[in-house]
């Protein structure tokens, strides 16, 4: 039986680490080209892309800056060089600053803003012109659930996952029409060197709090973006998907 993403080209930005590098190896064990995006990591990503082409599967490296659009624009550029076309994007870059609203400053506050929020309008502007023209995309893009119901610390990490769920709903009904798909997953607590970074006891409070008493991996983020690409989830766009274990909102 064929792969299920055999012929595809995928794009997901951020995975030479945490949930973007398990989103990478599943989309291309179902067969899908992975390009693996990275901003500095270039030894990270060249293990995915290794773990990946060891495998039996294709993939490449390319570093850009989601925050700058001419990078992201060339980046496009270099894969549809490459590869013709890109069929699945995968906006998962993104970066934390937390702290309380008044020790905020403007830097944590745009540094935010352009990586989560930028960032993924810069990719999908850019992804969308292949998708259009071949009349089938899917579009993923990683809120949080500090996006759906904020959270103390993260103003600006919450306000730009927020965005992320509108823009996804704006451009799911901008291109629709065209079996092009866009939705939204809203993650918990994963363990991923961005949760790494948490307290222990803020970690250990929030553990109490899950229905399922454990955190979550990216191998089961990964599971749900590989159901949201296919085409067994041709009908679900513009939708907010949480993977949280139950926590409560
Ligand atoms: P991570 O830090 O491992 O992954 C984030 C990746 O984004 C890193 O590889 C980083 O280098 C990359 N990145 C940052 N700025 C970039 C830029 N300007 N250009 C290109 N790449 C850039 O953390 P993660 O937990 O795997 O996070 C992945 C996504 O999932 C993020 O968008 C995060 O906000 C979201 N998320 C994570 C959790 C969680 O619990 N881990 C919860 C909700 C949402």
């Amino acid at each position: 039986m064929e792969a299920e993403l055999a012929g595809k080209v995928s794009l997901v930005t951020g995975a030479s680490s945490g949930i973007g590098e398990a989103v990478a190896l599943k989309l291309a064990s179902l067969g899908s080209k992975v390009v693996v995006n990275y901003l500095s990591s270039e030894l990270g990503a060249a293990s995915v892309v290794d773990a990946i082409t060891n495998g039996g599967g294709e993939a490449i490296a390319l570093g850009a800056d989601v925050r700058d659009s001419q990078a992201v624009k060339t980046m496009v550029q270099e894969i549809t060089d490459k590869w013709e076309k890109i069929d699945i994007l995968v906006n998962n870059a993104g970066i934390n600053r937390d702290t309380l609203l008044l020790k905020m400053s403007d830097k944590a506050w745009d540094d935010v803003i352009d990586t989560n929020l930028r960032g993924t309008y810069a990719c999908t502007k850019f992804a969308l012109r292949s998708m259009m023209k071949q009349r089938w995309g899917r579009i993923i893009s990683m809120s949080s659930i500090a996006g759906r119901i904020g959270n103390v610390g993260q103003t600006n990490y919450a306000a730009s996952k927020a965005a992320i769920i509108v823009f996804t709903k704006s451009i799911a009904k901008e291109v629709g029409s065209l079996n092009i798909t866009a939705n939204a997953i809203a993650p918990g607590f994963i363990v991923t060197p961005m949760t790494d970074k948490l307290p222990q006891e803020h970690k250990e409070a929030l553990l109490q709090m899950l229905a399922v008493k454990r955190y979550g991996k990216p191998e089961e983020v990964a599971e749900l973006v590989a159901f949201l690409v296919s085409d067994r989830a041709s009908y679900i766009t513009g939708q907010v998907i949480g993977i949280d274990g139950g926590m409560p909102s």
